[in-house]
């Protein structure tokens, strides 16, 4: 049997100098460090880059910050330097050109990149929470019109497949008002759908009890993922409405009161629930959380709720002990639940992951065949579903515009970037990435839909 071996996230040090605002820049730099699988490293010695976060406001803070750039080149040497002192560019590469990259305050794409450059991230289906399109060379950022927001850290299940709680230990949640804040600033940066994503959304704040936080603005918000998904798709109201997207949402029973918030048009009418199987021996033998044998009928209730709500799952397949009857229950499962978007994925074993020394591995050409049995059913229902929107009109987020053509390419409400589908629009001429519009939805094929402005 050949088992994975992951290898090493490169790792990141800090040095954040200067007033509250470059912590919270610093933090949000981090955030997205980490969201795109870079650890963080306490030292010098155990980076694979350091990142000097500087200070310019007074004579004494640039000193400080050109010692502390001069500290990390000595103890490390490979350095990328961002903040205040980031406008002083030349100053920093006359007294130590063998800074790796200079930017300035808030550039925070461009300090990400400087990084992803300086020590590429190693992409891992295993681990990833974003598409490995973010993450390999040939480097794309997440465009400014959509971001990720990462609002927790590790894991308090122990999935019998997965190695996430042993890297990256249990589930520590961000307070929300940081959270809020991070967004507000995205929001105000040109960002038009936040993309929530953490191990375990549902999860999220039962680390901090659920307690309170005090909002700058006035009032307070509990770390809930119900009350975060509020107040987040409440930013940029009343004209530039956001669109919030949930990722990797457990069906737990108060999953059910984010559906309302959908139905009011504060959060997208989508969720991203990783099922990975619907056989309940498989699900027990996986140790899977929320695995509850009325998931149907929930989905039927949100469905009434919230018609257009679509549904995106991740399935196993080939997982040990899986025998022909469990795949013929999810075959089954999957028609009565008619998702909206499906992945599946072949059981891989990885190093350190209790599955990996399960009895009853599943033969390779046996993986394909149920994969291949997953896919074409997905396939038939994604394509049945996607026919079903032809002659409606849908609102439309433009990713990108092809002068030549007059043609732009978007995603409606159901599709989340990278993973799902697109719009492709014709005569779209004037339009621009980060805008809505209203579509008319003419054709549409097993992934995709086209159509024109409306
Ligand atoms: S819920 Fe399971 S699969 Fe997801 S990170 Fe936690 S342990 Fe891993």
């Amino acid at each position: 049997m050949n088992v994975t071996t992951l290898p090493k996230p490169p790792r990141v040090g800090l040095v954040s100098l200067g007033c509250p605002k470059a912590l919270v820049d610093s933090e949000r730099i981090m955030t997205k460090l980490r969201a795109d699988g870079y650890d963080m490293s306490p030292d010098y010695a155990g980076a694979d880059v350091v990142l000097v976060n500087t200070c310019g406001f007074l004579d004494s803070a640039k000193e400080e910050s050109l010692e502390a750039i001069g500290e990390a080149i000595a103890e490390n040497g490979r350095v990328v330097v961002t903040g205040c002192m980031g406008k002083e560019a030349d100053v920093i590469r006359n007294r130590f050109p063998q800074v790796l990259a200079v930017t300035g305050p808030q550039q925070y794409e461009e300090v990400v990149a400087a990084v992803h450059e300086a020590a590429p991230p190693v992409p891992s289906p295993f681990i990833d929470l974003v598409p490995t399109e973010h993450l390999g060379p040939g480097l794309k950022l997440t465009p400014r019109h959509y971001s990720y927001v990462k609002i927790s850290e590790g894991c308090n299940h122990r999935c019998a497949f997965c190695i996430i709680p042993h890297l990256r230990g249990d589930l520590v949640s961000r307070r929300p008002d940081a959270i809020l804040r991070e967004a507000e600033k995205l929001v105000a940066a040109g960002t038009r759908e936040l993309l929530v994503i953490s191990q375990d959304t549902s999860a999220y704040g039962v680390d901090l009890r659920h307690k309170s936080f005090p909002l700058k603005s006035g009032g307070e918000v509990r770390a809930h993922m119900t009350d975060l998904a509020r107040e987040l798709g409440k930013l940029g109201q009343p004209e530039n409405n956001v669109w919030v997207r949930l990722h990797y949402v457990y069906p737990y029973p108060h999953v059910d009161n984010v559906i309302p918030l959908m139905a009011e048009g504060l959060v997208l009418p989508y969720l991203d629930i990783p099922f990975q199987h619907a056989s309940p021996d498989v699900l027990r033998r996986m140790r899977r959380p929320a695995n509850d044998a009325k998931v149907l009928q929930r989905i039927r209730s949100w469905r009434e709720m919230v018609p257009e709500l679509a549904i995106r799952s991740t399935f196993v397949v080939g997982f040990p002990g899986e025998t022909e009857e469990d795949v013929a229950y999810l075959l089954g499962w999957l028609e009565e639940a008619q998702l909206d978007r499906v992945g599946a994925f072949k059981f891989e074993p990885v190093e350190g992951a209790p599955a990996t020394s399960m009895a009853d591995q599943v033969p390779e050409d046996v993986k394909q065949e149920r994969y291949e049995a997953v896919m074409a059913l997905s396939a038939r229902i994604s394509a049945e579903k996607l026919a079903a929107k032809v002659g409606s009109t849908l609102d439309v987020l433009i990713d990108a515009v092809d002068a030549e053509t007059g043609g732009a390419t978007g995603r409606s409400k159901a599709d989340a970037p990278e993973i799902d589908g697109e719009v492709q629009l014709r005569d779209a001429g004037g339009l621009k990435p980060g805008d809505i519009v209203a579509a008319k939805i003419e054709d549409s094929d097993e992934h995709d839909l086209y159509g024109v402005p409306a």
